[in-house]
């Protein structure tokens, strides 16, 4: 089962991707991720993305196209993903359809977390974020235990270098021109579920299971405390 996530930066496209995939059993596969860890390693990829990822520009659709065909062939992969990030353009959607029809496969649903402007702006602002294990914590309203560290693994939160205010003015105008139009491309082929995205990470996940036909089981739900994130 292939489920994509769509939503602007600050929508909990990330945290909802990472619940999904615990509750699923599906691997969570988000690209803006992969990007940080291979310019984190400063591997030939993470050289080539890095001036992209810290603009907040997009990354040429080829060169994300054939990450995402490559991890989507693996056998974690084949038996279908969370897409967290991808496709960000109607040429990524395109070509996204293409590989998996190959394989006789395709997009189950799209999930479009719903976020007012306003609300996406702080909860980015106030964004931190574990680069061990990527836990995502705000400091308004889902502060980690002790402050800068994480709950999860201990390990010494940061925020991410686009997560500065000039940065994310920039993503957020990717996203209304590139990733914006994708609604209407998955509203068009019947696979767009609409979910509010305001309010607490429990409840919104809630909302997604229920878009998906899929019934909570709301005592594990309500176990899980981490914030929404991009
Ligand atoms: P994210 O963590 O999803 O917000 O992605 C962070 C950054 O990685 C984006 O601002 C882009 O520079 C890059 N990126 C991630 N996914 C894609 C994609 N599907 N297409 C192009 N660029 C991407």
């Amino acid at each position: 089962m292939i489920i994509v996530l769509l939503g602007p930066p600050g929508a909990g496209k990330g945290t909802q991707a990472s619940l999904l995939s615990r509750r699923l059993g599906l691997p969570h596969l988000a690209t803006g991720d992969l990007l940080r860890e291979a310019i984190a390693q400063g591997t030939p990829l993470g050289e080539e993305v890095r001036p992209y990822v810290e603009s907040g520009r997009l990354v040429p659709d080829p060169l994300m196209v054939a990450l995402v065909r490559e991890r989507l062939m693996t056998p974690a992969g084949s038996g279908g993903a969370i897409l967290d990030g991808f496709p960000r353009t109607r040429d990524q959607a395109v070509a996204l359809d293409q590989v998996l029809a190959a394989q006789g496969r395709q997009v189950e649903a799209a999930v479009y977390l719903e976020v007012p402007a306003s609300v996406l702006l702080q909860r980015l602002s106030a964004r931190w974020v574990c680069p061990h294990c990527r836990a995502t914590y705000n400091t308004v309203s889902a502060a980690p235990r002790l402050a800068g560290v994480c709950d999860r693994c201990g390990a010494s939160l940061i925020q991410r270098a686009d997560d500065r205010p000039e940065v994310v003015q920039r993503r957020l105008e990717v996203y209304r021109q590139e990733t914006a139009p994708l609604i209407a491309y998955y509203q068009t082929a019947g696979r767009l579920r609409s979910v509010d995205g305001t309010g607490p990470v429990t409840v919104v996940l809630e909302r997604v299971l229920a878009a998906l036909g899929r019934t909570p089981v709301s005592g594990q739900v309500h176990g899980d405390r981490y914030q929404v994130s991009g």
